[in-house]
């Protein structure tokens, strides 16, 4: 009886530790994939290039040591200092349909709220889409405040340039910024809307995978545009300088808050379908409106985004947006650690300048679409 006993508590809790211990790692190496060895090979430039930055990654949705250098998955900060990072946009997932493809979704399914239980996060986290969301915010300034100086987490201009100052000495720091993939997580509320720009996001995605009541996501069902409560929260996230991030945004919510919105807008990460023709990229009119508003356009890494997952593929889409609207405007949109195959990690970008080079682009042009643009957008957008 006592044995019988022991079995049905042991094996629950063996099963337990597995589940708990092991899958939600295995879940982060099998989806975030690195395809080729590190180290890669530097420019002898490279370490020099003023300002690498990234408008795009997940990382915060994993449970990985940020401190510490992983053995899998793209981004943490000892490769960050290693790939002369200066700047990653760090944006927030809090809810993913099952089946998550870029056609069609619809909101019935939450593949975050799941993790968010397997990786044994706050309770609050795995019912609460905004609390989990709020809760990675804190979890990139804790790591800040752990990280000795080396990593800061920028939210205004006057931040930002003490730290562009301070780096010109020093490339042993880095920092990111917050942003968010999919206006979901304000659970319908626009008051909501103060508390994530308290905890320093600076950009919102309107939809991430699904329709959802601000706007319609290029991966919905219906696929609309801005609704009624979505006009208001823009006004209301321009008067907060939060800026809006089009990534994800069906073709109508594209043109709606390029005709509602003067102000300058993000495309954190994409492609464009003259390089690459599906449903999540930007067309060549899409493109050339979000140069009118002085807005910024960052190239992914992955196969949706530029047909290929080298280097070369994301700079023959970087060389089609600098063609149409300047090489001012384009930049690096990675997302790294966002459940995409890449050939390299963060320590990899010296391949992409490399790529860039073959591309015909000048050194003064390569330092601005690695990150220079990106650090010029800011110091012109961000909150004083
Ligand atoms: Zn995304």
């Amino acid at each position: 009886m006592k044995k019988a006993l022991k079995i049905f508590l042991v094996i629950p809790a063996v099963a337990a530790i597995i589940f708990f211990g092991f899958v939600p790692q295995m879940i982060d190496k099998s989806m975030n994939v690195v395809s080729k060895k590190p180290p890669f090979p530097k420019q002898k430039y490279y370490d020099s290039i003023p300002f690498i930055a990234d408008l795009h990654c997940d990382a915060l949705l994993w449970d990985r040591n940020f401190l510490k250098k992983n053995d899998h998955g793209h981004v943490d900060l000892p490769r960050m200092i290693e790939g002369n990072m200066a700047m990653q946009v760090f944006s927030i997932v809090s809810k993913t349909p099952r089946g998550i493809n870029i056609e069609n979704n619809d909101d019935h399914t939450d593949q975050v709220a799941l993790l968010s239980f397997a990786q044994l996060r706050n309770p609050a986290d795995w019912f609460s889409i905004k609390t989990r969301a709020l809760h990675q915010c804190e979890a990139l300034h804790d790591l800040a405040k752990n990280s000795d100086g080396k990593f800061r987490v920028i939210t205004n201009k006057k931040d930002l340039q003490k730290y562009i100052n301070d780096r010109q000495t020093n490339h042993n720091i880095t920092a990111g910024m917050l942003g968010i993939e999919g206006a979901h997580c304000l659970e319908n509320d626009l008051n909501n809307l103060d508390k994530f720009g308290k905890a320093g996001v600076r950009y919102i995605g309107l939809t991430h995978f699904f329709d959802n009541e601000w706007a319609g996501s290029a991966h919905g069902v219906k696929k609309e545009g801005l609704t009624e409560k979505g006009k208001q929260l823009i006004k209301k996230m321009a008067d907060a300088h939060i800026m809006i991030d089009l990534a994800h945004a069906s073709q109508k919510t594209i043109s709606d808050v390029l005709a509602y919105h003067n102000g300058p807008v993000v495309v954190s990460h994409t492609g464009v379908k003259g390089v690459c023709d599906n449903n999540r990229n930007l067309t060549d009119a899409q493109i050339i409106e979000i140069g009118k508003h002085n807005g910024i356009i960052g190239i992914g890494l992955w196969e949706t985004a530029v047909c290929g997952t080298d280097a070369a593929a994301t700079a023959k889409s970087i060389r089609y947006v600098a063609d149409k609207i300047g090489v001012d405007k384009v930049a690096l949109g990675s997302d790294f650690d966002g459940a995409i195959g890449t050939h390299f990690d963060v320590t990899g970008l010296p391949e992409i300048v490399a790529a860039l080079e073959k591309q015909n682009f000048t050194r003064a042009e390569i330092e601005k679409i690695m990150g220079g643009n990106i650090r010029d957008f800011f110091l012109r957008n961000l909150p004083d």
